[in-house]
């Protein structure tokens, strides 16, 4: 089957285009290296272009009419926008999906210690990671400590040029002999993935010394002066660690790759570039029949469970809010709506690695610069775990995408049997409505740095404009 090069396509106007929207997508990365990030810098941004707060909607007694942009957030966390369509929501939606959550090192609850001249955080990672790929290498600590008393307190630390960054050790070459010989996943074993954050104790003179609770700041001096310094700089003490979220992230920002700067290097792409290419699709949507839903959630890398994750009633409860203030809301519509919804479940897909070409089927594989990737099913061992989409559905997403010219490519997740993964497809999909799973191809998905190409991130976005517009089955 022909394949078309996602380059050849564009005239000059559209790559000026493109190159904006890649600029606007590597601040929108940069902004937001954690889901709390994610749904602040998204708040920001629809709101600027009039989006409102269900909630606030829901206690005024509002009436919603075609037209109206609504949001509902989800412990700030996962979040919803819909755009009220011209006709009732009774005949479905269409509906762009994502993820905002990325593999990365969390910081355990009792995380802060003390051991031969640096203090260190203790740690469990999230999601699938191949631990080797995380040390020695600059990291950044961003998230929240809730205090007893209610208050937020904000971390980011090592994005700034003079922030100091955080890293976790490896056993030098010339010790590693044993070490060489283990198993991938051996090498780095997930308890030694802490986070060494100081190595200055706190000097106490003679005096100091004898005072009240100074003989154990003595013992720990280390771990002492830490927590001299958090004190200092958050008003925060080692008790407060209880209360937080604090995740371990690649300090520094995006890049782009290469002398044609044709890519862009990047914590988080997964699958933050299907996040932003959905919410800027729904910004800049035309006219649009049926209702327009974005959802962008938590806790995909670790099975979308959890309040904030796709399997939350979140989703469900927001569309039953909206329908209620549009005047349709019964239970037997909110299913009527689900079930004739049209879906793209959007996550990353595994871009063709030259170097690693034995893994990948090429006929049905997702070449990085040849446009938007659906996957009719994922899943591993005969497609197990998988939404497998309908041909009807397929043959309707060819139809509007092949009118508007869109570049779009169909792929696996590897040769068969070689692995797989999993999405929120398949969840969206037992409510009865028509979904795939599309995305971006993505290099070194899960690792530290992940790859995409410009033209991919631009195609995406144009492709999912014209499902927005789409009539829907
Ligand atoms: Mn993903
Ligand atoms: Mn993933």
């Amino acid at each position: 089957m022909e394949r078309k090069v996602t380059w050849e396509t564009y005239d000059a106007a559209q790559l000026e285009k493109l190159e904006k929207l890649n600029q606007e997508y590597r601040e929108f990365l940069d902004n937001g290296k954690t889901e709390r990030e994610c749904i602040d810098t998204i708040v920001n941004t629809i709101e600027a272009e009039g989006y409102q707060e269900l909630e606030s909607l829901v206690q005024e007694g509002r009436k919603l009419q075609k037209g109206d942009k609504v949001y509902s957030v989800c412990m700030n966390k996962s979040i919803a926008m819909f755009q009220i369509g011209e006709k009732p929501m009774t005949g479905g939606m269409n509906i762009l999906g994502a993820h905002i959550d990325s593999p990365r090192i969390d910081v355990k609850q009792n995380p802060l210690y003390e051991e031969g001249g640096f203090a260190y955080l203790d740690t469990h990672y999230y999601g699938g990671v191949k631990k080797y790929q995380w040390v020695a290498l600059p990291l950044a600590l961003h998230g929240v400590v809730v205090k007893k008393d209610g208050t937020t307190i904000e971390m980011s630390i090592g994005e700034n040029d003079d922030d100091p960054v955080f890293f976790i050790s490896d056993l030098l070459v010339h010790l590693a002999g044993e070490q060489m010989e283990k198993k991938a996943s051996k090498v780095i074993e997930g308890e030694a993935l802490d986070l060494i954050i100081g190595s200055k104790p706190i000097v106490l003179s003679g005096e100091e010394k004898e005072k009240d609770g100074n003989k154990e700041k003595a013992k720990e001096a280390i771990k002492a002066g830490i927590l001299d310094i958090l004190k200092a700089s958050y008003d925060m003490e080692e008790e407060d660690f209880l209360s937080a979220e604090l995740e371990i992230v690649p300090a520094g920002k995006t890049r782009e790759v290469g002398f044609d700067r044709s890519m862009i290097l990047g914590y988080g792409q997964d699958d933050r570039v299907c996040a932003f290419t959905s919410m800027r699709a729904m910004l800049d949507v035309g006219k649009i029949e049926k209702t327009l839903c974005c959802i962008l959630v938590d806790k995909e890398e670790i099975g979308s469970v959890g309040a904030t994750g796709m399997q939350s009633r979140f989703f469900e409860n927001a569309v039953a809010e909206l329908m209620n203030l549009t005047g349709e809301y019964s239970e037997l519509n909110l299913r009527r709506c689900l079930a004739r919804s049209c879906m793209l479940s959007s996550d990353v897909s595994a871009g063709f690695d030259p170097a690693y070409a034995s893994c990948f089927e090429k006929k049905n594989s997702a070449f990085v610069g040849q446009g938007m990737v659906f996957n009719k099913f994922t899943g591993s061992r005969g497609k197990g775990g998988s939404n497998d989409a309908n041909a009807e559905y397929i043959a309707y997403l060819r139809r509007i995408l092949d009118e508007k010219g869109i570049v779009y490519q169909t792929a696996e997740l590897g040769k068969v049997d070689v692995g797989g993964g999993g999405t929120i497809a398949y969840i969206l999909a037992e409510y009865g409505m028509n979904v795939i799973d599309s995305g971006v191809p993505v290099l070194n998905m899960h690792a530290p740095w992940e790859a995409t190409s410009k033209a991919d991130v631009y195609e995406t976005y144009r492709g999912y404009i014209v499902f927005a517009e789409g009539a829907g089955m």
